[in-house]
């Protein structure tokens, strides 16, 4: 209606499937068994959304994003069926960023014209490095070859924004290893790049072999991160958060969601939801989602960890993922939101970050500075006593 704001959404779609698993993964995904869970799963989350639909209102969802796992691992067809799902049961937004993550070897022409074709306008690719042995050590099933004609088909089937993945901490990864992927990445002209730092998680095979692994230490870590972030502003992408760059006007609007505390939807196992001030996920076994949807009476808890966030956990949220961009946080949004006096509740903390140069205050808006941003984790867990950082993404990513 003329006049009113309207009240926007993100929505997530987890696809827990790949092809191999990745030594380093530890997000929900397997490879599966059987042909036939393809359609059981995209009948369950079809059902989930229509199930969604009036709690969803009059919200206008302006970004769309499909991830996993690889969506791209499961048949088109269902791919489709998901996608076209969305636009029925909620009222998108007419100039919505709609993304699908892919692998290279799981996509071609055919595929992304399908999805362009049905709404999908944004591709994100896993590259991870264009290095033959680091690829190795991830055991990444595909090449550099594979992840350019990945890239050139999407191009050719006119997917106008193109996201890619890459890492640095790999084992083996030198400092030069690193730029010279980014240079080859560069080249190619992706709308927006994604850089993120190895971990080691508990559990996963790489954890398991890594004492006999050699990675770089931190110092030359720290070197890579400088290096790689001069590089790609050198060549046209803006840094605008923690782990991502953008061309001018290419941020992802939905990862923006996240860190500006908007709500978000999210369906599938594992993932995460901010919708009406309460923070929830579902439960993180496809059988137990397939079930806890389809058979509402069943004892299966399908909703795990629902939190009202309000009050001191709200304004916590705020600085922290606010924290995570280049923009910082702004004392009189803070002072404004949630009533309270920043510098008051923090500003001690703070001052030591602020004296060896890992914070910056200019004016209103406080942000971390590039050595800050490196041990992010570090100081936020520090000023705000926060202990499970990754409690706040969609299927735990990030
Ligand atoms: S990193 Fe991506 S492709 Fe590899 S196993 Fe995890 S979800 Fe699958």
């Amino acid at each position: 209606m003329y006049g009113e704001i309207q009240k926007k959404l993100g929505i997530y779609i987890h696809i827990p499937f790949c092809r191999t698993k990745c030594a380093y993964c530890d997000f929900y995904s397997f490879i599966p068994k059987s042909e036939n869970i393809f359609e059981r799963y995209t009948d369950t989350l079809i059902a989930h959304m229509e199930a969604y639909r009036e709690a969803a209102g009059d919200r206008v969802p302006d970004s769309v994003y499909i991830g996993g796992g690889t969506p791209t691992a499961m048949p088109t067809d269902q791919l489709i069926r998901i996608i076209k799902a969305v636009k029925r049961n909620f009222k998108l937004s007419k100039n919505t960023e709609f993304t699908v993550e892919v692998n290279p070897k799981t996509a071609d022409i055919k595929t992304f014209r399908r999805l362009r074709r049905a709404g999908v306008n944004r591709i994100s690719i896993g590259l991870q490095s264009a290095n033959p042995t680091e690829l190795k050590s991830l055991t990444r099933t595909h090449s550099r070859a594979d992840f350019e004609e990945c890239f050139r088909d999407a191009r050719a089937a006119k997917i106008q924004n193109i996201s890619a993945d890459l890492m640095f901490g790999i084992p083996g990864q030198t400092i030069e290893s690193l730029l010279s992927s980014i240079d080859y990445l560069t080249r190619l002209h992706p709308d927006h790049i994604s850089l993120y730092d190895l971990k080691l998680e508990e559990g996963t095979p790489l954890a398991r072999i890594a004492d006999k692994l050699t990675f770089p230490d931190e110092d030359t870590e720290f070197e890579m991160y400088r290096k790689a972030v001069e590089m790609l502003e050198k060549r046209g992408y803006m840094q605008y958060e923690i782990s991502n760059f953008a061309r001018p006007g290419k941020q992802s609007r939905h990862n923006l969601k996240y860190w500006n505390c908007e709500e978000y939807l999210g369906f599938g196992p594992g993932a995460y939801s901010y919708f009406n001030t309460n923070r929830f996920s579902f439960v993180r076994s496809i059988e137990a989602y397939i079930k806890g949807v389809t058979e509402p009476s069943s004892k299966v808890n399908l909703t795990v960890g629902l939190e009202q966030i309000s009050g001191r956990a709200q304004l916590g949220e705020y600085i922290m993922l606010g924290l995570r961009l280049n923009e910082g946080i702004s004392m009189s949004e803070i002072a404004r939101r949630y009533g309270v006096d920043f510098a008051a509740l923090y500003g001690k903390k703070c001052e030591k970050y602020i004296k060896y140069g890992y914070m910056v205050l200019r004016g209103d808006r406080l942000r971390l500075t590039l050595s800050g941003m490196f041990i992010s984790n570090y100081i936020l867990s520090d000023i705000l006593s926060f202990e499970d950082l990754g409690a706040l993404s969609p299927a735990g990513k990030f």
